[in-house]
């Protein structure tokens, strides 16, 4: 595919590009943060499954610049055009003046991925598996120079952890919805180890079968759970954000590096706070957490972006003038890289034909 199909058919892609971030993906955080105001108070965040690192650009621009967001001149007339049509009236010609935001003083913001990732200033990147156990140190260093693994406890708690991973997808539903929840888990239990209570903690999650299960069991750690399903984030892909505020962890809760959520961390005590999950005569699973009044508790679905955004799915008519610009970032390790250098080492394309 051309970079000029994937132009036409991707709003979102075209944004990113125009606005200078490496992945498209910076637009679902920033409608999360438009929804819950993610980033209100924070200074420190950790980005697990940062690559490219369009998120961690997000952190960058609010939290280390004090930059605001507001739309591009296109995005706007969209915007117009669409509302019309809807029979909505019409944001204002001009865009609205955009809030004006401070630096903030002591950010500290560390991102983690598996790949290799172009530096940002003011960004402890690590290249590291959030899934092993040796990146909790690393992380835990990462945020506190004087980390001493010998009193864990004395790290400096972190406000915010998001998480955006996701496998490479193989098409097999089933295995890629499995290897996803296994990172879910790996960002969970990282987040635990460094959150402070209060703190927040967003993560991609993909919607599955049980996945009600997985919800209550997030609400047994956070005092607020919601599903969330930002407008860049297509209808078609089973994609949506679990978004926790409000971290609280169970008394006698102690988080453990080695296993977090293990026997050693939770009291015995915590059992009966567990979700219980029945499944009724009628195939329904109802979950209970005990706090509410029917014994059920059903994550509320938030759906973020209104109608003056772009729609992911939808393919819009491009203005004449405009100019299909490179991608901010060129992946800095991709898998095909091998394959081009045998290539070119082999004379090119047709190398073996030459001379024939
Ligand atoms: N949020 C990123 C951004 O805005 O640029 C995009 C993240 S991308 C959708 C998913 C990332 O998850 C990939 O870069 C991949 O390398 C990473 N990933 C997958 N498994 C991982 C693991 N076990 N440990 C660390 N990163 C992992």
């Amino acid at each position: 595919m051309g970079k000029s199909s994937k132009d036409k058919r991707d709003a979102y892609y075209r944004l990113a590009k125009e606005q200078g971030w490496r992945a498209r993906s910076a637009f679902k955080l920033l409608q999360l943060d438009e929804e819950f105001n993610l980033f209100e108070g924070v200074t420190r965040v950790v980005d697990l499954c940062a690559a490219p690192g369009s998120w961690s650009q997000v952190l960058s621009r609010i939290l280390i610049k004090g930059e605001s967001f507001g739309r591009s001149a296109w995005e706007d007339r969209f915007a117009r055009d669409r509302m019309a049509a809807f029979g909505l009236p019409s944001p204002p010609e001009e865009p609205a003046e955009t809030p004006q935001l401070k630096p903030r003083k002591d950010v500290k913001i560390v991102s983690i991925d598996l790949q290799p990732m172009s530096p940002l200033e003011g960004i402890t990147t690590l290249k590291a598996d959030i899934t092993h156990p040796s990146t909790i140190p690393l992380l835990l260093k990462a945020l506190d120079e004087d980390y001493d693994p010998s009193s864990p406890s004395a790290a400096q708690p972190v406000d915010l952890v998001i998480s955006d991973g996701a496998p490479d997808v193989t098409g097999l539903h089933d295995l890629d919805i499995y290897v996803q929840s296994q990172l879910l888990w790996a960002a969970l239990n990282l987040a635990l180890c460094v959150l402070k209570p209060g703190g927040k903690f967003v993560a991609k999650i993909f919607r599955a079968n049980e996945v009600d299960l997985l919800y209550a069991q997030l609400r047994v750690m956070f005092a607020r759970v919601h599903v969330s399903k930002p407008r860049s984030s297509r209808a078609s892909s089973i994609e949506a954000f679990v978004v926790c505020e409000g971290f609280q962890p169970p008394p006698g809760f102690k988080a453990s590096l080695e296993n977090p959520l293990g026997p050693k961390s939770v009291p015995a005590k915590l059992e009966p706070q567990a979700p219980l999950r029945t499944v009724r005569e009628d195939g329904v699973t109802v979950l209970d957490l005990g706090d509410e009044e029917d014994g059920r508790w059903i994550a509320p679905f938030l759906a973020c972006g209104d109608l003056s955004a772009f729609d992911s799915d939808a393919t819009y008519q491009l203005p004449k003038d405009r100019v299909t610009l490179d991608p901010v970032q060129p992946p800095t390790a991709p898998p095909y890289r091998r394959a081009l250098e045998m290539r070119k080492a082999a004379g090119g394309a047709y190398g073996k034909t030459k001379g024939v």
